[in-house]
């Protein structure tokens, strides 16, 4: 029997098969078009599609087959085929899950996968090449570029390896001698070679290696935790597992993901002189054509090698071998904006998709990857002592309580000593406070009031270097007022509390000798200003550096032998869930700066609490206590790794609104074994950019599905367009 007829589609040939494209816009699913006669589609590939009486861009993600008694009358026909890479199959099913996990409508979130597309292609270069015509007369010159030009060419590049000005070839170009071609794109970047240089692995990092060389012969998932004390040569080792994998399969592709740009910089450079080649970097930071470069290279697999930060995750990899989690515990995996997701989950899914290996490589491991590594979900592969003979620092806390520094200061007397004697030995000191700007708060001392950000929850913070007063949350700054807007006072603005800027007043005021400079993200805004200041510090050209957590992790300074925190007890404050874990790994990289090479370190904690826990297991060195105390409690209350959590956050320019839609929103919550929901509760930030905040926290066993409690949730009840819903998925943030 014949195949049933195919309906005709109006004007435009028949359908064969019905393409499933996620348009980028902002739309749950994925909409059906039909692919018109003469154009072959698969997953994807790019499309210009109608939406309403627009043309959009938009991704295919599949095909089918009509039913044959399907009504097809209505489905229009994909309008156009783009020549952007294929995106290959794992990226897109990774993408795809990834927007399902995070709750955001596919649309957006391929809008952002793709945000590279939308930089055009830099033009091709020109290049002369002979046509065969003989030229009418024939010089010496011109017979060194008729030698020459048997390949194409840029008018520079011949003229200069003919040895003639670029006049002879335009010449020779206008009588037709010499036609002009488009030159073959820039190669993607050159392939890094694996045995360039490798490194000479100590006794343990051997072993490590070899451990983390049996994970990878599984050929399977394979997730790691490389466990090892700052300075043990974890980026050694794993640089042996990357040229591992690029030896073993010609495709295979490796991610190195890092938390920040700066410390980027640094891991590149070794990358670099580890393969012997340029290295596609990928961060905020890099040009339009790096980044159209870049994410072309790697769809077509001739980019083998990628560092990056978060968003490098998403970067349509053919093949992906290997994915390093560098600093797997930080902080700054988490992506606050837009869609939130946590880079190093989504790491661990990406590669358990591909098949791949993911090595989570930190000294201070998140309790959620820790809690994987004992309950045996990944390896554990552990690297206890530091290369060579350098040996971790030597920890001391000064209870403040006892050692109040004067009215005015921060440094207590024993740091201070502490400090004369490391320079006086020559050596660099580092004073690590977690602060920006001069203080963190500045109030009238006449009228009491507070200086705060315009419709917002939150203090000014004084930048004395700049002479503002800058909102951290939004960006916010003015000059510092000379007068109290308020109650008009003359000279009444006062500056309560410290933040590195006033820590370098004090230092210098006590170490007038002493070289002392700033490391925070305003005294290095970008990758080569934090480059420049790295080498002057390695240089010797600093003693004293005053720094936030922008310099508290990945560096070594041969000559750092003390490290002051000034304020140890600074993130317990506000006691968010994990509060206690992250001021223990920042205090631990911290103090990890010291004595990285061959001199002894030392590392004092001022703090007003000598007795909490976190403080005890620093001083201890005993980091499995802290954790053994920390995941107790976390067992206790089911909080993640032994529950789940989703925030939702609503808000609204209109407070009463916002209130009775939040009243509403707690009718509907599912009534549903092992998930509790607390809130609405005003969030601690209530108030941001003339926008009312309030929060709902969900709390779910692990084997609940979250996000199918939360959309049945949201789906219950019809949102004003006037209040604001974001959803995040394992929440970092509770503010
Ligand atoms: P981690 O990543 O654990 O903090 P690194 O890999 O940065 O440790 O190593 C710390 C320092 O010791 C670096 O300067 C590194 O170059 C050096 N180092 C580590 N292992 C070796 C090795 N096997 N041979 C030479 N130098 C090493």
């Amino acid at each position: 029997m014949s195949p049933p007829a195919l309906p005709l589609l109006p004007g435009n040939g028949r359908i064969a098969k019905i393409v499933k494209v996620v348009v980028l816009a902002p739309m749950a699913e994925a909409l059906d078009y039909a692919m018109p006669d003469g154009m072959l589609l698969r997953a994807g590939e790019h499309v210009m599609v109608p939406l309403g009486h627009a043309k959009v861009r938009g991704l295919v993600i599949g095909l089918e087959t009509p039913d044959p008694d399907e009504d097809l009358s209505r489905i229009k026909p994909v309008m156009k085929k783009l020549d952007d890479p294929v995106v290959p199959e794992a990226s897109l099913n990774f993408w795809l899950w990834a927007a399902g996990w995070t709750l955001t409508p596919p649309g957006i979130f391929l809008n952002g996968c793709l945000r590279a597309l939308k930089i055009p292609r830099p033009a091709p270069k020109q290049g002369y090449i002979l046509t065969g015509t003989a030229p009418t007369r024939l010089t010496k010159a011109r017979q060194a570029v008729m030698d020459t030009a048997l390949v194409a060419m840029t008018l520079g590049d011949l003229a200069m390896a003919a040895g003639v000005s670029t006049g002879v070839v335009s010449a020779l170009e206008k009588e037709g001698v010499l036609a002009k071609v488009d030159l073959p794109r820039d190669e993607a970047y050159p392939q890094p070679d694996p045995d360039f240089a490798p490194a000479r692995l100590n006794a343990n990092q051997s072993a490590a290696h070899q451990l983390l060389q049996m994970e990878q012969a599984k050929s399977a998932f394979a997730p790691v935790l490389l466990d090892g004390v700052t300075g043990s040569g974890k980026t050694e080792v794993y640089l042996e597992s990357v040229a591992d994998i690029l030896r073993s399969d010609p495709e295979a592709q490796v991610l190195v993901l890092l938390p920040e740009i700066a410390l980027t910089q640094a891991v590149l450079s070794r990358l670099e002189a580890r393969f012997g080649v340029e290295v596609a970097q990928w961060h905020a930071n890099i040009t339009n054509g790096n980044r159209r470069r870049i994410w072309e290279g790697v769809a077509d697999g001739k980019v083998r090698l990628v560092v990056g930060a978060r968003s490098a995750l998403f970067l349509p990899y053919r093949r992906l071998g290997l994915i390093v989690v560098d600093e797997e515990h930080d902080g700054s995996y988490k992506q606050e904006e837009g869609a939130r997701y946590h880079a190093r989950d989504l790491a661990v899914f990406r590669a358990r998709l591909d098949g791949a290996m993911v090595i989570l490589a930190s000294a201070t491991p998140s309790l959620e990857t820790l809690t994987n590594a004992e309950k045996g979900r990944y390896a554990w592969v552990r690297l206890d002592q530091r290369h060579g003979t350098a040996q971790l620092p030597d920890i001391s806390l000064i209870d403040m309580k006892q050692h109040p520094p004067e009215r005015g200061q921060w440094l207590s007397d024993p740091l201070v000593g502490e400090i004369l004697a490391t320079l006086m030995r020559k050596e660099q000191v580092l004073l690590f406070l977690n602060r920006r700007g001069y203080a963190p708060l500045v109030l009238c001392k006449a009228c009491g009031e507070k200086m705060m950000s315009p419709n917002t929850d939150s203090w000014l913070v004084e930048h004395r270097a700049s002479g503002r007063l800058v909102c951290h949350l939004t960006g916010f700054s003015m000059r510092k007022p000379a007068t109290c807007p308020h109650c008009g006072a003359k000279d009444s603005l006062i500056s309560v509390g410290p933040g590195v800027e006033r820590i370098l007043e004090e230092v210098h005021s006590r170490f007038p000798d002493a070289r002392a400079e700033v490391f925070s993200s305003d005294t290095t805004p970008d990758a080569a200003s934090s480059a420049a200041l790295i080498k002057r510090i390695e240089d010797g050209e600093i003693d004293i550096v005053i720094a936030t957590q922008a310099a508290a992790k990945g560096h070594n300074f041969p000559n750092l032998t003390l490290v002051g925190i000034v304020d140890a007890d600074l993130g317990l404050k506000g006691g968010d869930l994990r509060a206690a874990e992250r001021t223990f790994q920042l205090l631990a990289q911290a103090t990890g700066r010291a004595g990285r090479k061959l001199k002894p370190g030392r590392a004092v904690l001022q703090t007003y609490t000598p007795e909490h826990a976190v403080m005890q297991a620093l001083a201890a060195q005993d980091r499995d206590a802290f954790y053994a105390y920390e995941s107790m409690s976390r067992e206790i209350a089911k909080f993640p790794p032994f529950g789940r959590l989703a925030a939702l956050i609503l808000s609204a320019k209109d407070q009463s609104l916002l209130n009775k839609f939040s009243r509403e929103l707690a009718l509907f919550i599912p009534n549903t074994e092992g998930v509790d929901v607390y809130g609405p509760a005003d969030a601690p930030l209530a108030l941001v950019r003339g926008q009312w905040r309030k929060r709902f926290l969900v709390r779910a066993d692990r084997n609940r599905d979250l996000q199918a409690f939360v959309t049945h949730w949201l789906a219950a009840i019809k949102r004003p367009n006037a209040v604001r819903l974001v959803v995040d998925i394992d929440p970092y943030s509770f503010l």
